[in-house]
């Protein structure tokens, strides 16, 4: 886990946030590479569930909406953690962290004294308004209630008929009482979900459920995440959260112990009969939907990504990150940077391949060719292309793999092709 928090700094993918004011709990910051990866896992998330499926819409909401839809949704009364302060130091931990318990309990030499549970509540205040006093408003804690409270809008300005869903990404805030585990647990974090809305039947949403379950684990396989690594949990009944009938995780084996990946949860019509909202079959029969959902977190996934993708050998770090979602899909080198035919040779290729082919390049040039190559090979580059002097004499350049190190050679007007076979 250290090595993989200090690449992220090292090399421009994740800081700490606020960092030269001494950081901010639960914040952080995506620097280069980080916004580039994170934003290529949305941007597959969104092809996979919006543009390759007709019964799937998106939908953007604003982060902060009228109180009455936190009222309304039960957020104010049960987003709630348990919460236990030490009372001897005041420190403030969830109730349900055991093993984070017992170990500040030794920080005191087990003379530890606890306060009675108490509910806290994760939604985040913010007041606004220019006349004092001003209102209460929230940042939201899940993106989910957006999708409900336009439930209406998407039916009647679209031709999406039951069963159908409405998928959204963007920014969440929970105050949480322990941020941690670097980006895993913070207090502003982005989601990706799905809400998937069906006829009100056992059977059928059961289906609907378990089917968006292996769904969304075929899709972490598919961007490459180590299968072992992966497994569901099925949430007991007490510990559901508010609104479920059925929740599921998906899980991933992280450095500190099996963790949420993703929640898998049958909402049935607790929302959308909250908010007293009703669907009407062209037949004239009418009723709430029962709703199916799947909520992945992107910095969750950013993290575990990285996690799994991180290897070292006594050469190399090397990050093997699908090619879909690594920042750069390919270097481009001159072997000698003072040779100006093979420069220019490469600065052709490499702004071929940015401009025209549209494949996110990086370009290379200093220090040994040795150098450069591990370079890439550390931040997840999936393939290297060296410019040298049998270039000029026959148009073909050597491309590297990341992950086996060897290299073949192609000519230069098959590079596209083998690129773009290889990123599809
Ligand atoms: P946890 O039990 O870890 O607090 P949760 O069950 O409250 O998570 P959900 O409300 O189901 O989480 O949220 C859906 C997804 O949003 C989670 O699977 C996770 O990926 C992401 N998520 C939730 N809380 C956070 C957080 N504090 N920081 C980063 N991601 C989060």
């Amino acid at each position: 886990m250290e090595k993989v928090v200090s690449l992220c700094k090292r090399r421009g993918f994740i800081f700490q946030g606020s960092e030269i004011y001494g950081g901010y709990a639960g914040f952080w910051d995506y620097g280069p590479l980080g916004v580039e990866l994170k934003n290529n896992i949305k941007k597959q998330w969104w092809k996979d569930m919006v543009y390759k499926r007709d019964d799937i819409v998106g939908l953007d909401a604003a982060i902060i909406m009228n109180p009455k839809v936190w009222e309304a949704s039960g957020h104010l009364k049960a987003f709630t953690d348990p919460l236990v302060e030490c009372k001897i130091c005041h420190k403030r931990f969830k109730a349900e962290d055991e093993e984070v318990l017992k170990a500040h309990g030794s920080e005191h030499d087990g003379k530890i004294a606890w306060t009675e549970t108490k509910t806290f509540n994760l939604m985040t205040e913010v007041m606004l308004g220019v006349v004092e006093p001003k209102e209460k408003a929230y940042l939201r804690g899940e993106i989910t209630q957006g999708v409900f409270v336009n439930f209406r809008n998407v039916v009647d300005s679209t031709r999406v008929k039951i069963p159908f869903g409405i998928a959204q990404i963007g920014k969440a805030f929970r105050n949480e009482i322990t941020p941690g585990n670097f980006t895993f647990r913070s207090r502003e974090f982005e989601q990706m979900e799905l809400e998937y809305f069906v006829e009100p039947d056992e059977a059928g949403s059961k289906k609907t459920f378990d089917f968006w379950k292996e769904e969304r684990m075929k899709w972490y396989v598919s961007l490459g995440i180590n299968k072992e690594k992966l497994r569901f949990r099925e949430h007991e009944p007490e510990k559901r959260a508010h609104y479920a009938r059925l929740a599921e995780d998906i899980e991933y084996n992280a450095p500190f112990g099996w963790s949420e990946f993703e929640g898998i949860h049958h909402r049935g019509d607790y929302d959308l009969g909250k908010h007293k909202l009703t669907y009407k079959e062209e037949g004239g029969k009418e009723y709430t939907p029962w709703v199916i959902e799947t909520s992945g977190g992107v910095d969750r996934a950013t993290l575990f990504f990285l996690l799994d993708a991180y290897h070292e050998d006594e050469k190399r770090v090397v990050l093997k990150l699908s090619p879909k979602i690594a920042p750069f899909k390919v270097a481009v080198f001159p072997l000698l940077s003072n040779k100006d035919e093979l420069v220019k040779k490469a600065k052709d290729i490499y702004k071929h391949l940015r401009d025209e082919v549209e494949i996110v390049a990086a370009w290379d040039d200093r220090g040994n060719i040795g150098k450069r190559y591990f370079a890439q090979d550390e931040i997840g580059t999936p393939w290297c292309v060296t410019v040298d002097f049998q270039t000029l004499e026959d148009d073909t350049v050597t491309i590297r793999d990341r992950d086996t190190a060897k290299q073949e050679r192609i000519k230069v007007d098959k590079l596209d092709e083998y690129l773009q076979n290889r990123l599809r």
